[in-house]
């Protein structure tokens, strides 16, 4: 990477987008040097930077084209509510931010939309909505931008029926760490055109190009859902049922294990009451359908499997606030956890079959080092979220070692370390655990190939 002076760099981005868009006065830039990674993890930002905003590709073209030349590294930002620190810029370069790109058009006819990068998830899902058509892909933080979804490929709640943020992208316009602009994919609903381009940028966490505008997917809007909270006096035994749920024929659109002090302190946070008395954990599952009949039915069918599986009484949620209220208490829960003294939050997953024998073994970590777990996640997905706690005399070898035996348990079982916060800076050394040295090589040839001098979000996503 080149020499530079920051300085300069200000000017040249200026004479690109503007004065108005560029930002290097330190006490302004405090905004652009982190992302929602759990504080005892975070990585350790450089201030010695300028955030640039370009309003379109041909702009981030040249800003690149720049960078490239000059030898300068570039952070791509969308909206800042990453977990691992993938935005966070760990060198002295350029934060490039999408908060300016803005554009979104629904396309009814083909039931898709385009959407440019900086657009937020709310705003997504609203214009959706105003369409009469669904967007359901729900990671927990509304504020996250399109890019960044798709730089991330981002999973969360909704994932068991209408899959991860890849399932929903059907075309991109991205800009090369070298400037070249890409238009991959269209409005196509199948596309083998030569290697999949689009398929190896969704993922790759701002290290292969930036994301300028996507095309998405949209789901008709359904015509009724209802969301069922279901209690269990035990880890083990809720986290048993979801196999046989998913077994029953019936693919809610999300279920979610959750634990009853998580829950009642989430709602706290945000002024509610969790509903339900009984039990320590519960299934959260969400079922659409065309019609309430349909809703009914289905919740009749997956009720009996939860109960013969050892539920205790369900409650029943139909009224749209109420759903609401559910999913509002059940996105606090990161907040809650991080003031509650989380250190680590893990991404694991196993095959949904496993989910059951990896909770089993998680509960023996526990055991083994004394200490507890809170445990929350997308069980219908195979993805929890084991946390470890902060507790008085743990040390951060313990911590690490506790981590790396719960990474093992996933990967005897099949599984991996990230199903869907990807690797950011705050994984990398973690990668060979679960990834062959074939694989990184591979994968550093790619990024050799996409970006031959290392501009683009340099040290983050694949090992140095
Ligand atoms: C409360 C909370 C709950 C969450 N729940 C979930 C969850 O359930 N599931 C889940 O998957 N995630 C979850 N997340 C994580 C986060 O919201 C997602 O990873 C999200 O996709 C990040 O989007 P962002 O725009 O904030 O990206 P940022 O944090 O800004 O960036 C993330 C990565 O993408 C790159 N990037 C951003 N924009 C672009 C672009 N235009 N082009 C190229 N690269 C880009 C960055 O360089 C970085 O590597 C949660 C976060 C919070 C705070």
């Amino acid at each position: 990477l080149g020499e530079f002076k920051i300085e300069e760099v200000a000017e040249a981005l200026e004479a690109i987008v503007g004065e108005k868009n560029t930002i290097y006065e330190r006490e302004k830039l405090e905004d652009y040097l982190k992302d929602e990674t759990y504080p005892k993890l975070r990585l350790k930002p450089v201030a010695d930077i300028v955030v640039v905003k370009p309003s379109n590709a041909e702009e981030v073209s040249r800003i690149l084209k720049f960078a490239n030349e000059r030898g300068i590294p570039v952070f791509p930002r969308g909206g800042g509510t990453g977990l691992v620190g993938g935005a966070v810029p760990t060198r002295k370069g350029i934060v490039l931010t999408t908060e300016r790109m803005k554009g979104i058009e629904v396309d009814r006819e083909n039931l898709m939309a385009v959407v440019e990068a900086g657009v937020t998830l709310e705003e997504l899902i609203k214009a959706a909505d105003e369409a009469g058509l669904f967007f359901p892909l729900h990671p927990g933080d509304e504020t996250a931008h399109t890019g960044g979804l798709v730089a991330t490929n981002a999973g969360g709640v909704r994932a068991v029926k209408y899959g991860v943020m890849r399932n929903y992208v059907k075309g991109l316009e991205v800009v090369l760490p070298t400037g070249e602009i890409l238009k991959l994919g269209g409005k196509l609903q199948k596309n083998n055109t030569g290697y999949d381009l689009m398929d190896l940028i969704i993922g790759s966490e701002g290290t292969l190009a930036i994301i300028t505008k996507v095309i998405l997917k949209l789901h008709p809007k359904p015509g009724a859902s209802a969301t069922l909270i279901v209690p269990y006096d035990d880890r083990s035994t809720a986290v048993n049922s979801v196999p046989k749920i998913l077994q029953s024929g019936i693919i809610p659109l999300a279920i979610e294990y959750v634990e009853r002090d998580l829950m009642e302190k989430a709602a706290k946070h945000i002024g509610e009451e969790w509903p339900v008395k009984e039990g320590s954990c519960y299934l959260l599952i969400v079922i659409v359908g065309e019609n309430r009949d349909q809703i009914l039915y289905e919740s009749q069918k997956i009720a009996e499997v939860c109960q013969q599986s050892g539920s205790l009484e369900i409650l029943f949620a139909e009224p749209k606030h109420e759903q609401e209220k559910i999913l509002r208490i059940r996105s606090a829960a990161l907040p809650v956890l991080e003031t509650e003294k989380m250190v680590d939050g893990l991404d694991t997953v196993v095959p949904p079959a496993s989910i059951g024998e990896f909770i089993d073994k998680v509960n023996e970590i526990a055991e083994k080092f004394n200490t507890y777990f809170v445990v929350a996640g997308h069980a219908g997905d195979g993805n929890m979220h084991v946390c470890i706690m902060e507790e008085e005399g743990i040390s951060l070898e313990e911590i690490a070692e506790i981590r790396h035996e719960i990474y093992r348990a996933a990967l005897e079982l099949g599984g991996t370390i990230s199903a869907e916060h990807g690797i950011g800076g705050v994984r990398l050394e973690s990668l060979p655990l679960c990834l062959s040295r074939k694989e990184i090589n591979l994968m550093k040839q790619i990024k050799r190939v996409f970006d031959p001098n290392n501009i683009l979000n340099p040290g983050k996503k694949v090992p140095p």
